[in-house]
């Protein structure tokens, strides 16, 4: 047993006791544990977290070491591929700039340019003796709001096409990527100060994950879309208290036991808890 925290309700925060936390050096591609006391800071990327709490839970000490393995080529592909939607998208469309007004009017739709949004997601969990922040900051490949309606778009490039043939919703970690960016505040400037993360104001929630053939322009494959409901609210806040709990080894890690997922891993060679 790593110690076992109760959980309790959600404590209540204040922007003094964030701004005394060092957030400037916790923009690194890596879960970081502050301290102070009683209060902990835990700040991750997006993709750490989902990649933890939607693929393997035992990534998470890989995490924290700031472990990275070399990108696959599949990363790489899939970077050139998302450059490729980005040009294209300046190329066809002009994006003006917008006003404070028409950003919390609902009634005006408003789109920004892709890959131009940081987002800036910050949990409170409280356990037995602690009580913890976690900011998850990540940037979206496409935000916008169209008749109130929020709607987070994300493109996947994936090379293995095959997998999702029969597949009638996206992964866990997709889907927990595309929770974060919905219920997240956000920048333009990559700041990490919250005095400056903005709102976009909306009465519904909707994220649409596009599975693209890159061997084939791109062209979309499978298109998933959902609605945040309770449910999937639920599967987002549990996760944040888990992952919390498991960064700071109060919580056992759970292996998926699907020797599939291991082969693929990158952390294949360095992990003891690999499946062959
Ligand atoms: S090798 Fe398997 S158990 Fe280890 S981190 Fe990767 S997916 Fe998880």
């Amino acid at each position: 047993m790593q110690g076992s925290f109760r959980r309790q309700p959600k404590f209540v925060f204040s922007w003094n006791w964030i701004k005394s936390f060092n957030l400037k050096d916790s923009q690194s591609n890596m879960i970081k544990i502050e301290e102070k006391e009683k209060l902990v800071m835990i700040t991750s990327t997006v993709s750490d977290f989902c990649d933890s709490m939607g693929y393997c839970e035992h990534k998470i000490p890989f995490h924290i070491e700031g472990v990275k393995p070399p990108p696959s080529i599949e990363t790489l592909q899939g970077t050139i591929a998302h450059e490729k939607e980005q040009e294209i998208e300046k190329e066809q469309f002009e994006f003006a700039p917008i006003t404070q007004e028409e950003l919390l009017d609902m009634t005006k739709n408003v789109e920004f340019a892709r890959e131009e949004v940081n987002t800036r997601l910050l949990y409170p969990v409280r356990t037995g003796t602690k009580n913890i922040l976690v900011l998850l900051h990540g940037r979206t490949d496409k935000i916008l709001r169209n008749d109130k309606t929020l709607i987070v778009q994300d493109d996947k490039f994936p090379t293995n096409l095959k997998k999702y043939e029969d597949r009638i919703e996206p992964y866990d970690d997709q889907k927990l990527q595309a929770l974060t960016y919905l219920n997240s505040k956000f920048t333009t400037d990559g700041s990490m100060d919250p005095n400056n993360w903005f709102e976009i104001p909306h009465d519904e929630k909707i994220w649409i994950i596009k599975i693209r053939d890159k061997s084939n322009e791109n062209k979309p494959i499978k298109i998933f879309r959902g609605i945040q409901n309770d449910v999937m609210r639920k599967f987002l806040t549990d996760s944040i208290q888990r992952f919390a709990l498991l960064v700071l080894g109060a919580e056992e890690r759970k292996h998926h036991n699907v020797p599939g997922k291991c082969k693929p891993c990158r952390l294949f060679s360095q992990c003891q808890y690999r499946l062959e």
